[in-house]
């Protein structure tokens, strides 16, 4: 049988085994399932829009049958083309497996892959529970998405990132097998930790078709400020005394001088009216309003020590004014080139200094603009290079201004991603961040798991020539507008 003839025999099967409802081979659903949010679209042969995990056992079973390649899918926000079905075959959409179940007594979420983050927020908190991991997508992203993708987001700064919040996944390994890693307990020692590797190997390990959360008490307040400073290096300097102090905020976000740029002048947002252009944090911290007047206590030196203006919220809407220049300043970068590249790469700690130089000498060697926000107490900042997309010399120097990031923040002790993971557009840069070593056993567990390569093949390990691709022009549903001046 040619390889045309098998994927039309395996599609007929999985149309009779799960019927027209759930299986396309064409039309608008399927199309939009071409790309994720990095607009990298690939033909593929159908849709599956799984309803149960026998529906995904099946899909799974029937493909390794053929050898059909399978791209899990939740909302397609990754930036990365990680949900892009590179290798065609069968997109499995497993949106519809949304499911919530909040466990007060256990303080766990029980869901389905499907589940919209923010969902999973609202009915923890409904039971007096939080769930804090906050991609900023997490009105449309899924839990299967942040598993996979290990997503974080500003809290991060003090609860840590998807996986510190994952006590057990179920689902199918690529063969179509049932495997659950852990249980609604909290504890295990019981062989191979198999979840974890799951966690964060963009769908190419397994299906994750339900996970169990690990939830926290809400916080009872949340206390907001924000600090503007002389100059990037004292606020970053300023950050690693914060820390330094045993501080912990729940959220410490930084904006550059670019950034601030594009707050100020181009969205028309100032926070401060005697100081303009400077650097900024935002900083929040949550916790029992007790608490939080110590806190306010011990900020006080540290505020007349580093910053050159400080203001606080003293209400949520006055909380929600301040957080309007981390909002619109992603928006406002548009006016600087129509494309822009949000990579989120990772500096410790101790090289942010550095870093603030590196990104001057990348800006002025490549001529292209680079606001740089993010989140400082981790330091996985989101660099964004703004390009003119027709352009063609303009689109060559953005391709070597990221080749040059990464190398750079590597050199610093860093690396190229923390939250967005690699998928296809980071691949041609996993090996300077990972060794021939590393990279061999990572491609050791993938053969081991997934003999055919049927699980998001052409993911991670394989370069392509993504820049040469033109992505889709559509505008998604979560995607910035330019934001100008009133
Ligand atoms: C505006 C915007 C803001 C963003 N902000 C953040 C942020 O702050 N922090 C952050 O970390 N990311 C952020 N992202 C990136 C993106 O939202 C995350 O990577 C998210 O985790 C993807 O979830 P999804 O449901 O859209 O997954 P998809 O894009 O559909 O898929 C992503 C990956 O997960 C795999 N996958 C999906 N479901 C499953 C499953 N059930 N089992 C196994 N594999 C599966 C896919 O195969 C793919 O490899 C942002 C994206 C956008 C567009």
């Amino acid at each position: 049988m040619t390889s045309r003839n098998k994927i039309v025999a395996a599609t007929d099967q999985l149309l009779k085994r799960l019927g027209p409802r759930k299986v396309s081979r064409d039309g608008e659903r399927k199309y939009l399932a071409s790309f994720d949010s990095s607009k990298l679209s690939y033909d593929y042969e159908a849709l599956v829009r799984v309803r149960t995990e026998d529906d995904v056992g099946e899909v799974l079973r029937l493909a390794n049958e053929y050898k059909i390649p399978v791209t899990a899918r939740g909302a397609g926000t990754s930036l990365t083309g990680s949900a892009s079905p590179v290798r065609g075959g069968w997109v499995m959409d497993l949106s519809a497996m949304k499911r919530i179940a909040i466990r007060k007594d256990k303080s766990m979420a029980v869901v389905q892959p499907g589940a919209v983050v923010s969902d999973i927020q609202g009915a923890a908190a409904k039971e007096g529970l939080f769930y804090p991991p906050d991609p900023s997508s997490l009105k449309y992203c899924t839990i299967g998405g942040n598993i996979a993708c290990n997503a974080g987001g500003m809290r991060c700064a003090k609860y840590g990132v998807t996986r510190d919040f994952i006590v057990a996944l179920e689902g199918f390994l690529p063969t179509g097998e049932k495997v659950s890693w852990g249980g609604e307990y909290r504890k295990f020692a019981t062989g191979y930790n198999i979840r974890d590797l799951w966690i964060g190997s963009e769908g190419t390990l397994g299906v994750v078709t339900k996970a169990v959360l690990k939830l926290v008490p809400m916080p009872k307040a949340t206390w907001t400020c924000v600090a503007a400073f002389k100059t990037e290096k004292r606020a970053l300097s300023a950050v690693k005394a914060l820390l330094g102090e045993g501080m912990a905020p729940s959220i410490l976000e930084y904006l550059d001088e670019d950034s601030i740029y594009c707050a100020e002048e181009i969205a028309g947002i100032r926070l401060f009216k005697k100081v303009e252009g400077k650097p900024l944090l935002l900083i929040e911290f949550d916790g029992d309003p007790v608490e939080l007047q110590a806190v306010k206590r011990k900020l006080k030196p540290w505020v007349d020590r580093w910053a050159l203006a400080f203001k606080d919220a003293r209400s949520q809407s006055a909380a929600d004014n301040l957080w309007e220049v981390r909002r619109k300043c992603s928006g406002a970068m548009f006016a600087l080139g129509n494309a822009k590249l949000n990579e989120d790469i990772v500096v410790p700690l101790e090289s942010q200094l550095k870093f603030i130089d590196e990104i001057k000498r990348l800006r002025k060697k490549w001529k292209l603009p680079m606001p740089t926000f993010g989140h400082a107490a981790d330091g996985n900042f989101h660099v964004n290079i703004m390009f003119h997309r027709e352009d063609r010399e303009e689109h060559r120097r953005a391709e070597g201004a990221v080749h040059d990031l990464m190398q750079t923040v590597v050199a610093l002790g860093g690396t190229i991603s923390g939250e967005h993971g690699i998928g296809l557009a980071k691949s041609p840069f996993l090996p300077i961040a990972r060794n021939a070593a590393e990279i061999a056993a990572m491609k050791a567990i993938k053969k081991a798991l997934d003999p055919k390569g049927i699980l998001n093949p052409g993911k991670l390990f394989e370069s392509y020539q993504v820049w040469d691709k033109t992505p889709v022009d559509i505008r998604l549903p979560w995607d910035k507008k330019p934001i100008l001046k009133a």
